[in-house]
């Protein structure tokens, strides 16, 4: 048994307790939760603040080894092309970049990973079970008749994680690299297999217009991929509007980035889904684009937020605090607590493993992190995790 306190403790699922007390079993379970120490012997005492261990809801492990490899600041279009031309790689480098990224997000306090693969490097590390990993197999096919090949694809990488007893779901990548038929094939898929569907959305302007008008830098990225870009048709609407007459109503749904996504689309897609979460990757964002989505606009459409870190390729490091830290910088009023509930409660909820993470209550066992050098319960630049439990 350890009697654990600090500063403040966010429970999450009710409000911060000031000098809080964390009573948690020899097996890691949460069975109590105190205000007051009074009576109590040998508590551990810490400067700073409690909480559940966090839920990173987009990653690409499988891009470990590309970490410090792809230029900052240049765009999505270059980052996609000195993505994919550097993406190759000793299998061996790859595997102890995948571990290594891995322990990374163990030591900053992330419990649970919804993973993106395109491939199934990442397979025999998740077989290990050291994170709770949902794999978001990822598909691409920008032509119809490329549906079936990629389907089938994806359809034998989910086989493979089935024998291993791994969770799953087929996805596309993105409403520009997706035709319709994989996208209805997908969609399907998710709907018969209770899925959860995730995609990267509205990234950048140019993805919007290449819907609007077939402008923008993204055609030239289809030329690059080889492809004949005659077979682009757009629709003159947003990617997003383009494309969301395909969601299924009843699935999960997880949309990535969301740089570029107004109020509108917020509050008209909130309305029409039953369960629409929104993610952001500021690291991320800010490494390829510059540029952070407006996060006053998903607070005032009381959109649900969950956090993550992309992929190494992307990224510094693999941590939600640092997330967490990106948007106190851009958006110092954002309140800790809030900012709390999206890399915790909200990304369990997506992955529905909320009876056992995302909160501090009695009977669940969701990782117990110290968030240090914070400032009376609000995070600091200099904050870190230390993971208790
Ligand atoms: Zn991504």
């Amino acid at each position: 048994m350890r009697k654990i306190s600090a500063d403040y403790i966010f429970p999450i699922s009710s409000a911060p307790i000031k000098n809080g007390i964390i009573v948690i079993n020899d097996s890691g379970k949460i069975v109590n939760l105190l205000s007051s120490s009074s009576g109590l012997e040998d508590v551990e005492k810490y400067e700073g603040i409690i909480c559940p261990g966090f839920i990173n809801t987009h990653c690409h492990l499988e891009l470990s080894h590309m970490k410090g490899i792809v230029s900052e600041g240049k765009g999505l279009v270059p980052f996609i092309k000195e993505l994919m031309s550097q993406r190759a790689a000793d299998s061996d480098f790859v595997q102890q970049c995948i571990k290594d990224a891995e322990a990374e997000m163990m030591a900053n306090g992330i419990v649970a990973v919804g993973d993106i693969s395109n491939g199934s490097d990442t397979f025999s590390q998740k077989a290990k079970r050291n994170l709770h990993y949902h794999t978001f197999i990822e598909l691409y096919g920008f032509l119809d008749n490329q549906a079936d090949e990629a389907f089938e694809n994806g359809r034998v990488l989910g086989s493979k994680l089935e024998k291993q007893n791994s969770i799953y779901s087929l996805v596309p990548h993105s409403p520009y690299s997706t035709s319709q038929q994989l996208w209805e094939k997908i969609c399907q898929w998710n709907i018969e297999n209770k899925g959860i569907l995730t995609f990267h959305n509205e990234e950048t302007e140019d993805e919007n217009k290449l819907f609007l008008d077939g402008s923008g830098s993204l055609i030239e990225l289809m030329k690059w991929f080889g492809l004949d870009t005659s077979f682009w048709k757009s629709t003159g609407n947003t990617s997003l509007n383009s494309i969301k007459g395909l969601l299924p109503k009843n699935t999960k749904t997880l949309l990535v980035h969301n740089t570029m996504t107004t109020v509108k689309e917020l509050s008209s897609l909130n309305m029409e889904l039953e369960s629409p979460y929104w993610c952001l990757c500021p690291n991320a964002n800010w490494y390829i684009e510059r540029k952070l989505p407006n996060l006053d606009n998903f607070i005032k459409t009381g959109s649900k937020i969950t956090l993550g870190t992309d992929s190494l390729s992307s990224n510094w490091r693999l941590s939600i605090l640092s997330e967490m830290q990106c948007i106190k910088k851009h958006y110092p009023e954002i309140r800790t607590a809030t900012m709390l509930s999206w890399g915790t409660q909200n990304g369990a909820e997506l992955l529905g493993i909320e009876s056992n993470f995302g909160t501090l209550e009695k009977g669940k066992s969701p990782g117990i992190i110290l968030i240090t050098n914070s400032n009376n319960g609000e995070i600091t630049g200099s904050s870190q995790v230390v993971k208790l439990i």
